[in-house]
């Protein structure tokens, strides 16, 4: 047993060294509706003047990025982080030029971002999606909070955060659809310090959204925030930083398939602040877009030309929803008319929402395996038709630099070397359930 107390010994301690050396990330705060800059404090999410509901976004002192090698995993970017301090155990977006795939559709330059799992290609995101960038963004943003943290998640996110917050001890309610708990599985026993609640059968991301928001109105409970989240956003943002860094250069096309459509807003974000830096080119990526048939309301509303989402049936929603494989693009209020959201993303920046099937996804993860060598989940899989699709209807020259995010992968392969458990919720609530109630249960689980 000896030998392997010291050996445990000697890593904490050169953990202990690493996490010393961090150095907290300079930047500040700014609305992007009146302009006002501001420090960030204690876990800001909107500008402190009262007017319309408008993102914020972080303003770095350095306008120039210079990775930190000698940082851990995602915090080489935390040049453009909102960060202070370095959380143990992250992974990285990994970007490589791409050689199957690429011949097939006979593009000249395709990169694959890829956030998953993938050791041979250096890919460590142990619970398979670019959800670990947000979650190691944000947890390692300063916060004033010596709460519970609330996280509302339709799967993925929800297994980032439990993974970030249960090895770091940061205490959690996640908020989750029963119908998606199959999200949740780990290679490991949680921290008892996260606390798992679910909406019956037959809800959504939506109505997990409702218990969070429930959640935060107790005390001792501070919303993560989503998309008004800065670190989350940023967190986001590092697979376009890891893209840029290693093609040299802004790419021309950005493929992502979107539920809430924040990982576009944040792809975007980076680029403007590589225009800023001024080292990689002066364009703007074209954001290809992608959503999973039949549920396409952010499609439905940008081919409309409308700068706010329609209007949505309920239960419409939900039986749409529940048809389609890629569970997490399921959001049903994206942040998309918010002044700084993908309306203004994708006015800016130029691009399109494309649709695909379950049938067209699934085609296009067996020919990611086949060609790229490596599983692909279906909301990946989605962004992979799209690319197809795009080609094989000329809608990008096939000279040009294109992006490939690849939001999640490789969760077959970590499955089949790891041991996995699945999680129960602590508690699961009916739809209609009272409001009070559900409040006073949530507060017992933290008691
Ligand atoms: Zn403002």
């Amino acid at each position: 047993m000896l030998p392997e107390i010291t050996n445990e010994l000697i890593l904490e301690s050169s953990n202990i060294n690493l996490m010393n050396k961090f150095i907290p990330t300079k930047y500040h705060l700014k609305s992007l509706c009146c302009g006002t800059e501001f420090p960030d404090k204690l876990w800001e999410m909107q500008c402190p003047s009262p007017h319309q509901p408008s993102l914020i976004r972080a303003i770095y002192d350095k306008k120039q990025i210079v990775l930190h090698p000698e940082y851990s995993g995602l915090y080489r970017f935390a040049d453009w982080l909102p960060v202070e301090r370095m959380l143990e155990g992250s992974g990285e977006p990994v970007t490589f030029q791409s050689e199957g795939l690429a011949k097939m559709l006979g593009l000249d330059q395709l990169y694959i971002t890829f956030n998953g799992y993938w050791p041979e290609k250096g890919a460590f995101m142990k619970t398979g999606t670019f959800k670990e960038c947000e979650a190691y963004s944000v947890c390692g943003r300063k916060n004033g909070s010596n709460g519970v943290m609330v996280v509302a998640s339709a799967g993925n996110t929800a297994r980032a955060f439990a993974r970030v917050c249960s090895e770091n001890q940061i205490p959690l309610l996640l908020c989750v659809p029963l119908d998606n708990i199959q999200a949740l599985w780990f290679d490991g026993q949680l921290n008892p310090c996260i606390k798992i609640i679910a909406c019956e059968k037959g809800g959504d991301y939506f109505d997990a959204i409702h218990l969070s928001n429930l959640a935060v109105e107790l005390d001792g409970f501070y919303p993560e925030g989503g998309a008004k989240n800065v670190a989350r956003r940023d967190g986001m943002g590092t697979t376009v930083l890891s893209a840029v860094t290693t093609i040299g250069k802004i790419p021309d096309y950005y493929f992502q398939a979107i539920g809430s459509g924040t990982g576009a807003i944040a792809a975007w974000e980076a680029n403007l602040r590589f225009l800023d830096d001024g080292r990689f080119g002066k364009g703007k990526m074209k954001l290809m877009l992608s959503q999973n048939t039949p549920f396409l309301p952010i499609k439905d509303a940008w081919d409309q030309h409308s700068p706010i989402m329609l209007p949505m049936d309920d239960e419409i929603a939900r039986r749409q929803v529940d048809e389609i494989n890629a569970k997490v693009l399921s959001n049903r209020k994206p942040p998309y008319a918010i002044k700084g959201g993908l309306y203004d993303a994708l006015s800016d920046a130029g691009g399109t929402i494309m649709a695909a099937s379950n049938q067209d996804a699934e085609n296009a993860a067996e020919l990611f395996l086949q060609l790229e060598g490596n599983d692909v989940e279906p909301a990946a899989a989605v962004a992979v038709a799209s690319l197809i699709k795009a080609v094989n209807e000329k809608m990008i020259d096939k000279k040009s630099i294109v992006m490939l995010n690849i939001t999640g992968g490789g969760i077959d392969k970590y499955k089949s070397q790891n041991s996995i458990t699945y999680v129960t919720p602590n508690k699961v609530f009916a739809l209609d359930a009272d409001p009070a109630e559900v409040k006073h249960q949530i507060a017992e689980l933290f008691q």
